[in-house]
């Protein structure tokens, strides 16, 4: 164990394994070295699915009355222990506090639904229209499942593919991203405490992510690859698995509209912002992250928001008091520097609405005013507390603007009053909308994106088929 309540080995079959090789964990929010933990080889990666494999012959014909006790024991546990877990985040990710419990809260949540969704998966009987036979479909667990998951959200991405996964009779693989590794083996031991059997969840943490990763989606053994992370890898990750035919679900990057129509509250519309915005300091994939905003309101709107910004304390997250944490990385934070760099290259003032701490991995909140449609800003996922804003005259216009991106994960629209936002709402190009509000996302509702967002939906009612393989009889009743 390191001095954090967390294993450090890799967790195969049960067991947790050291390695020769480390990995070592990162503070972002003061450079130190936080934890040394496990860096997975190729074989330590079959290891794994090879646990995996043996645990699913046992876990997959388990009563799902019974795998859903080992879910919401793993809820109750999670929820009992939020502090702990958003502990971690913060240290790992550099979060603020509030964000990261958020993010514990909305973790452990998925453990519970898919809980009660374990017991409830449906199938179909009905006679062919012909009335030659009858029409038996059922759903069956697919198989051993692997995942992958990014940094922004180290606890909801790991436990948004656990729950569904156990819940539909699966096992698992799990490789989090090798920025923030601890809270994933931390929800793997809260799975063991609440009961789940040797291999069903198992664990590999490596920086040798592209070989680990395609000898594990080349094992036959491997039944189906739900990541999340940008659409980038993903794109190369479908590649890979076309040669296998691998079912694949995919939650991927976002370059979300952020609408503020004539007539809306700005108000209303400058506190759904800073949550769309500044929720993990604007390190989601749910970010919005291109303000459109009627021309009516666009003054008004950017100085309220500029105010916000500017009263937001910056500092480590672990620190309660802090409203806004360190990026990731030093890397991802020169990200977002060299965006502003280049948009300002393009004309634009880019003025920061506060200072940030100069150690640590810190940026500073900005709002950049009259950003053109298709400039820099509006084309890039800035992944960091940016709110580039553009006004304009015509609604359609601005709805036009909203949607032209290759990306579709979620848009936001401030109108008036719900009915016609819900009107635009329809015609928005994306997966998720949010109506007068700056948050959608809820383990109850299908989360995934349109376009190069992403293919199939994690949560709801549809998360749990992403594990299910479908299955007809033709049978003469
Ligand atoms: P990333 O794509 O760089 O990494 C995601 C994961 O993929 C990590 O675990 C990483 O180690 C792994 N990876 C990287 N290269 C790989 C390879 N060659 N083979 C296999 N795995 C590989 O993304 P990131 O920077 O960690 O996360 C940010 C991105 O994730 C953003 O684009 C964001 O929008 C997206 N995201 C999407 C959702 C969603 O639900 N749609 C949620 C969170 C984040």
């Amino acid at each position: 164990m390191s001095p954090l309540p967390v294993q450090t080995g890799l967790l195969i079959n049960g067991e947790w394994l050291q390695t020769a090789e480390k990995l070592p964990v990162m503070d972002p929010a003061t450079f130190t070295v936080i934890a040394e933990i496990g860096n997975a080889s190729v074989s330590d990666g079959l290891d794994a699915v090879a646990a995996a494999h043996d645990a699913f012959q046992t876990w997959s014909v388990t009563p799902a009355r019974q795998r859903a006790e080992v879910l919401r024991k793993a809820f109750e546990i999670m929820s009992a222990e939020v502090e702990t877990c958003a502990r971690l985040i913060s240290l790992e990710n550099g979060k603020a506090t509030r964000d990261a419990l958020g993010e514990a809260a909305y973790a452990a949540e998925f453990f519970r639904w898919f809980s009660e969704e374990a017991s409830r998966i449906e199938g179909d009987f009905r006679y062919a229209p012909a009335r030659d036979k009858t029409i038996i479909t059922d759903h069956r667990p697919i198989g051993v499942a692997y995942m992958i998951t990014p940094w922004n959200f180290p606890a909801a991405m790991a436990t948004r593919k656990l729950a569904p996964a156990l819940a539909a009779g699966c096992t698992a693989v799990l490789k989090p991203a090798s920025e923030t590794p601890l809270t994933a083996l931390w929800i793997a031991e809260v799975l063991l405490r609440a009961g789940a059997p040797a291999g069903v969840v198992n664990v590999i943490t490596t920086t040798h992510t592209g070989d680990v990763s395609t000898a594990i989606l080349g094992d036959p053994r491997i039944a189906t690859l739900s990541f999340t992370g940008s659409t980038f890898v993903g794109k190369m990750l479908l590649k890979q698995t076309a040669d296998r035919v691998l079912p694949s679900s995919m939650e991927l990057g976002g370059n979300a509209p952020f609408l503020v129509l004539e007539g809306a509250d700005v108000d209303a519309a400058v506190s759904g912002a800073m949550i769309a915005k500044m929720r993990n300091g604007g390190a989601a994939c749910t970010a919005a992250n291109r303000f459109y905003v009627h021309e009516s309101v666009a003054s008004d709107f950017s100085t309220k928001l500029e105010s916000a910004f500017a009263g937001l304390q910056i500092g480590p997250g672990i620190d309660a008091a802090n409203d806004l944490g360190a990026m990731v990385s030093v890397k991802e934070r020169d990200k977002i520097l060299e965006l502003l760099t280049q948009a300002e290259g393009e004309g634009l003032t880019i003025a920061a609405a506060s200072e940030a701490p100069k150690l640590g991995a810190f940026i500073a909140p900005y709002v950049v005013r009259d950003v053109l449609h298709g400039s820099t800003l509006t084309r890039n996922e800035v992944f960091g507390p940016v709110a580039p804003i553009v006004s304009f005259a015509d609604e359609d216009e601005g709805i036009r603007m909203a949607n032209d991106t290759e990306y579709g994960l979620i848009s936001y629209v401030f109108a008036k009053d719900p009915g016609t936002g819900v009107k635009v709402a329809r015609r928005m190009e994306s997966g998720m909308v949010a109506v007068n509000r700056g948050l959608a996302s809820d383990p109850a509702a299908p989360f995934g994106g349109m376009k190069e967002s992403g293919l199939g939906r994690e949560g709801g009612f549809a998360g749990i088929h992403e594990f299910l393989e479908t299955q007809y009889f033709a049978v003469d009743l």
